[in-house]
């Protein structure tokens, strides 16, 4: 077995701890003549009370260690375990037709939940399907001896590793016990990556095949910032790896004496430097490293946190916490942006060939008009707050861009003859994330108040290459002649018009990426919170005329990213 696996290091930092293995587990059984029937209700018995006490356990543990709404679908699972009706009817499964337990109870499970998922448009009874479905496979864990894995369990410091882990995955785990995580597949700008980084976790995707290589309990050093993973070390690597954690945590001790100062290049001239939330919760990161505004606010977190739609209230709540949280800093609301990674279950989207370029982000929207205009009415309503600026995500074409605004207008007219109040500065932009809205950016800047460059769905697009893929990973190219002469060309726009640049995809708190964009003259960068303060302390020693001759010859003289990469380098050692 190997004990040294590389992969894509997708969130900085460095862990030491025990593997926990996040993966499916085995649950196949054939079905059986059993003649002891009594014999069979006796092992089914014990299996509900152990999957009972397991269940009581696991809803107190969730209660501390996520709260008492996450805690709460656990009593759920503890009705159905208590239901008289379902239990006769697997005992009687059991001894009318003389089969085994756990096939008895896969039957009349699955009885009940394909008559609960057919009523489609009763949400509490899809719920009912979903609640029976988990009790299902843990009470078929213990009848078989099989260990389900349940993160919200968890309560020792751990690795978690996973084949992939979905964003609402990633969103259960809790930090305190989580020191990191190691995925099969993925790359650096799937979500689950970004999450991540918001919560300044160690991680590593697309190993390809850490779930092979280790089992629960073995120990793992999970090496962030260079992507490499070693299973069972010997003590001379983990006393290498201790001193590597040691003087990364003294260098990030060193950025944050930046938390409270402005960001300016060597030669004063001010960048603005934001950063990237998922939740309300992200704003304690935010504030803590010093970010000047929220550069991209991904408000879908707020619909796939919930069971149903979030109503026109429970987002004006969200947006007006992160409105005031920051306090008259800017906050950039990006609308619904569903599809590609990250999914919504009580929309029923179609199963897609190509999900990153189906329907997704502001197609739905558009295709959705109340479940949007709800959306923008909460933004709205949430403006009086702080300083909003609402974005509009996956716009490819002009027309998409002045549907929305439409729809945006119409709801502020609305409001206002409604006596409601409404601020009168709300600047309304666009994401570049796909070629042609940056190929006809000076067309948009007419009509757009700002831009912000969404990079990671732009280079997937521009390069081809699926950003979820790893065995495309190398083809994700910030630094791409092409790349930066796109971005180029939007920048320039806008301030041709009089508008400004942003960027919110993963590139903008590129450490090799920054004096390309700083040279280039974009107006705002917004990055994972953790990324905020090296940032702020590469700028700080970067001349900004002089980044401006290197962004050129970046763009005129280099044909690969080979050559972009080795022109930044070279610049950097001379600033140190
Ligand atoms: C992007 O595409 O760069 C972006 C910021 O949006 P998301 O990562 O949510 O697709
Ligand atoms: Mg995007």
């Amino acid at each position: 077995m190997k004990n040294h696996l590389k992969g894509i290091a997708a969130s900085d930092g460095i862990a030491i701890a025990k593997v926990y293995l996040l993966t499916e587990p085995d649950l196949s059984f054939e079905k059986r003549k059993v003649v002891d029937s009594e014999g069979e209700i006796a092992r089914l018995l014990e299996s509900f009370e152990t999957a009972k006490s397991e269940v009581r356990v696991i809803r107190e543990k969730a209660a501390t260690a996520l709260g008492e709404e996450e805690a709460q679908v656990f009593d759920a699972h503890l009705m159905v375990l208590s239901d008289p009706e379902m239990l006769e009817n697997i005992k009687s499964n059991i001894k009318d037709n003389q089969v085994n337990a756990e096939f008895s109870l896969s039957e009349v499970a699955n009885m009940f939940i394909g008559l609960f998922e057919s009523m489609e448009d009763n949400p509490y009874m899809q719920e009912r399907a979903a609640d029976i479905r988990d009790v299902m496979e843990r009470v078929l864990g213990h009848l078989l001896g099989v260990k389900i894995p349940n993160p919200s369990t968890i309560d020792e410091e751990v690795i978690v590793v996973a084949k992939d882990l979905t964003p609402s995955d990633t969103a259960q785990l809790n930090r305190k016990f989580v020191k990191g995580f190691v995925t099969d597949i993925g790359g650096r700008t799937s979500h689950s990556a970004i999450m991540a980084r918001s919560l300044e976790i160690p991680a590593i995707v697309g190993s390809k095949e850490i779930t092979q290589s280790v089992k629960d309990g073995d120990i793992v050093i999970l090496d962030g910032l260079d992507g490499d993973v070693y299973i069972n070390p010997d003590e001379k690597t983990l006393a290498e790896y201790r001193q590597k954690a040691k003087e990364f945590s003294e260098l990030q001790a060193e950025w944050h004496k930046m938390k409270n100062s402005e960001t300016v290049t060597a030669d004063g001239k001010h960048i603005e430097l934001a950063a990237n939330i998922g939740t309300p919760k992200d704003l304690e990161g935010v504030i803590a490293n010093g970010a000047e505004g929220v550069g991209l606010y991904r408000t879908e977190f707020l619909y796939m946190d919930s069971a149903d739609f979030p109503t026109e209230d429970e987002q004006f709540e969200a947006y007006k916490a992160v409105l005031e949280g920051m306090d008259g800093k800017p906050v950039v609301v990006r609308t619904m942006d569903i599809g590609g990674d990250k999914e919504l279950p009580y929309l029923e989207l179609p199963k897609e060939m190509n999900p990153f370029l189906g329907y997704r982000a502001i197609r739905i929207c558009l295709a959705e008009p109340e479940m949007f205009r709800t959306q923008l009415r909460a933004l709205l309503r949430s403006s009086v707050y702080g300083k909003l600026r609402i974005m509009f995500p996956m716009i490819s074409n002009l027309n998409e861009f002045r549907q929305a605004k439409a729809m945006l207008d119409e709801e502020k007219a609305n409001l206002l003859a409604d006596g409601v109040e409404v601020a009168d500065d709300i600047q309304v932009g666009i994401m570049i994330e796909i070629p042609a809205a940056a190929v006809l950016a000076h067309q948009f800047a007419k009509e757009v108040d700002f831009f912000s460059i969404g990079t990671n769905d732009l280079i997937q697009y521009t390069m081809a290459a699926d950003r979820m893929n790893q065995q495309v990973s190398y083809l994700y190219q910030p630094y791409n002649p092409s790349i930066l002469t796109l971005i180029k060309h939007v920048i320039d726009s806008s301030h041709a018009e009089g508008k400004w640049t942003g960027m919110c995809g993963e590139m903008a708190g590129d450490q090799t990426a920054v004096p390309l964009l700083v040279g280039l003259g974009l107006d705002e960068f917004s990055m994972s919170a953790s990324s905020v303060l090296k940032t702020r302390s590469l700028m700080k020693r970067l001349d900004s005329k002089e980044m401006e001759a290197l962004a050129d010859k970046a763009i005129n003289e280099c044909t690969t990213v080979e050559e972009v990469i080795a022109l930044v380098e070279e610049m950097k050692a001379k600033l140190d």
